[in-house]
Parts: structure tokens; C-alpha cells; sequence
């Protein structure tokens, strides 16, 4: 096996949580190697501006935050691979971990592979993926110029979404399945004083309704049905984003690590140590509560920490 394949500390995903976790493991003489897996950067890449990570008193845009983290890593000697990670054995040390047709193996293993957008699972979502729907209002949010949109969701994610989008749409109409909203009290006020948004209560999304002219398809409206009354009624609309919250990307963990329920990967309280020795998780992929920017690069923090002291303990 190549040295360069054989390392001390592999780190799986490169959000703030993976690349804080390279700076430690660097600073730390561990030569950790990133891979970085299919979003560089992770959910922050795909926002805008970031206004409550600490530091930034007039706010950093979220791609930039993230090539400020990565360059800091990489000046104490991260190295990032620009691979996803597909397979992995935590059977034996050293853990075997597979990327795009190369075996990597980690004596220590810290897994910050985040979550990603969920989806409405109705079956009209995916035929219509791209063409109207979307899940990130920052890549898709320019092609609704003076247009209509639906935002579904009641927590940070839909008001950051609503607001974001209120720059290019004529309208934009938060579909939300209760009547109180789960996000925070400054980002509810912000879209409740935007003129362009309107909200509509206890309602669901239940088709997403388009046309295919020529194989050109795009969407018209949506079915929405109110779950207090049970009405359901057809909404013209030009645009569906979809913010009801995240999964955590555990898929390929799956049977080898313990995680709860909906797939979070589980750790020893007030650690990052999963349930294998030397494999430790950080960020969004191990915290259903928090979710945030800077819980994960303290997580990210903890992991690399944990991972020098287990390599000390085993050396
Ligand atoms: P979230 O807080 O879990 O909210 C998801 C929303 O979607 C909830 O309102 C939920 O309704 C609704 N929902 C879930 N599944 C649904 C379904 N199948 N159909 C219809 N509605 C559904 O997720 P999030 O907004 O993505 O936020 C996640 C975390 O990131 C939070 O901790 C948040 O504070 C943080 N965040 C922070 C910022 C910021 O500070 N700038 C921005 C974005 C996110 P119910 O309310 O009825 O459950």
C-alpha cells in the first residue's frame, strides 16, 4: 500500500465540522487527509450569507467562509481529495475506506459527512426536480425572476429560503403544516415584514402539478390541502422550494456504526467517540438538536482532540 494511503487520521466530509477537525489534526502533526466527498464545503457552499458565525460582525458569504476554513487547514498540512467516500470497514485497524476506486486507510477515523435537504417524497417532486422544484433556493433562486414561488417549511431553513428568494420573485407563499412556525423569533420577524411574502397555514403540499409540452416540462402550481378542513385546491405557482429540514448522510454506515432512529449517528455524551474505537463523529452527521455552523466546527474541534488522544493511548 502507498504511505501516502496509509494515514493517522482520515476525515470523511468537509463541511465546518471536517475541515475544523483538519486544522486541529494538522496543527497536531497528524497529516490528516480530507476527503472531501460530493459538496466541497457542505450546506454552507450552498447559502448565502452567514450572519451569526462569530468573527463576522457584517456577516461572510457561506462559500467563502468555507475556502477560508479549508485554506487554514491547509497551511498546518491538511490535504483535501476531492473524493466520495463509498465504502467503509471499521472492523480492524487500520479502517479501510474506499473513494472513487482508491483504498485509503485511516489508524483513526472522523466522519463529518453533515446531512442533506429531505425531500416532500411525493411522487410529482421527482419527476419535476430541477424543472420547478428545487431544494436550494441560493442555486435555483435567480431562475424565478418576477415569478411565483411556494416555500414549504417552518423553521430557519423556509424564512431564510422566503427571504432570499423575495429578491428575484414577484411573490413568495410559505406553505406550512401548523399554524406556529418552528424558526427563530429574528429570522419569523424578517419574513413576516417582507411585503412579498405571504404565509398559508395547515397546509400541505400534496402533488406538484406541471406540464410536459414536447419534452419540455415545467411546473404550473401546486395541490395543497389544508389539514384542518381537509379543502384541497389547486395554487398557480412558477417555483417549489422545498425546506423541511435534513437527514443525516449515514447511508454508507449503515450496520457498521450505532445511530438513533432517523440515522444519526450516535456518540458517547460529551465526546465525539461512536461505538468503534478510533472512529469518532462530528457535526451535523451526529447532532439532531444544534445543527449549526459553529456547534459543528467545535465538534469538528472535539473529534480531532479525541482522535490524538486515541492514537497517544495506542501508539
Ligand atoms: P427544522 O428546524 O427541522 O424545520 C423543518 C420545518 O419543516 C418544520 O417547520 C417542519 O414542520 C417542516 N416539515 C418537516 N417535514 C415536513 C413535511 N414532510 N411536510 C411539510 N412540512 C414539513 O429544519 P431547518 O429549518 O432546516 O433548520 C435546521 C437547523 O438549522 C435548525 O437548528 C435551524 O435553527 C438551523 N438553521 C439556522 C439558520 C440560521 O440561523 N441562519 C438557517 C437555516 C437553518 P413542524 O414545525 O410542524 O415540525
Amino acid at each position: 500500500m502507498p504511505e501516502s494511503n496509509h494515514r493517522k487520521v482520515i476525515i470523511i466530509g468537509s463541511g465546518p465540522a471536517g475541515l475544523t477537525a483538519a486544522l486541529y489534526a494538522a496543527r497536531a502533526n497528524l497529516s490528516p487527509l480530507i476527503l472531501e466527498g460530493s459538496q466541497p464545503g457542505g450546506q454552507l457552499t450552498i447559502t448565502t450569507e452567514v450572519e451569526n458565525y462569530p468573527g463576522f460582525p457584517d456577516g461572510v458569504m457561506g462559500p467563502e467562509l468555507m475556502d477560508l476554513f479549508r485554506k487554514q487547514a491547509q497551511k498546518f498540512g491538511a490535504e483535501s481529495l476531492f473524493k466520495e467516500v463509498t465504502q467503509v470497514d471499521f472492523s480492524k485497524r487500520p479502517f479501510r475506506v474506499a473513494a472513487d476506486d482508491t483504498e485509503y486507510f485511516g489508524e483513526t477515523i472522523i466522519i463529518a459527512t453533515g446531512a442533506s435537504a429531505k425531500l416532500l417524497n411525493i411522487p410529482t417532486e421527482s419527476e419535476f426536480m430541477g424543472y420547478g422544484v428545487s431544494a436550494c433556493a441560493t442555486c435555483d433562486g435567480f431562475f424565478f425572476k418576477n415569478q411565483h414561488v411556494v416555500v414549504v417549511g417552518g423553521g430557519d431553513t423556509a424564512m431564510e429560503e422566503a427571504t432570499f428568494l423575495s429578491k428575484f420573485a414577484s411573490k413568495v407563499s410559505i406553505v406550512h403544516r401548523r399554524h406556529e412556525l418552528r424558526a427563530s423569533k429574528i429570522m419569523q420577524e424578517k419574513a413576516n415584514k417582507n411585503p412579498k411574502i405571504e404565509f398559508i397555514w395547515d397546509s400541505v403540499v400534496d402533488e406538484v402539478l406541471g406540464k410536459n409540452e414536447n419534452g419540455k416540462k415545467s411546473l404550473t402550481g401546486v395541490r395543497l390541502k389544508n389539514l384542518k378542513t381537509g379543502t384541497v385546491s389547486d395554487f398557480k405557482a412558477d417555483g417549489l422550494f422545498l425546506a423541511i429540514g435534513h437527514q443525516p448522510n449515514t447511508k454508507i454506515f449503515k450496520g457498521k456504526l450505532d445511530m438513533n432512529e432517523v440515522g444519526y449517528l450516535k456518540v458517547l455524551a460529551g465526546s465525539t467517540r461512536t461505538n468503534i474505537p478510533g472512529v469518532f463523529a462530528a457535526g451535523d452527521v451526529a447532532d439532531p438538536v444544534y445543527r449549526q455552523a459553529v456547534t459543528a466546527a467545535g465538534t469538528g474541534c472535539m473529534a480531532a482532540i479525541d482522535a490524538e488522544r486515541f492514537l497517544e493511548g495506542h501508539e
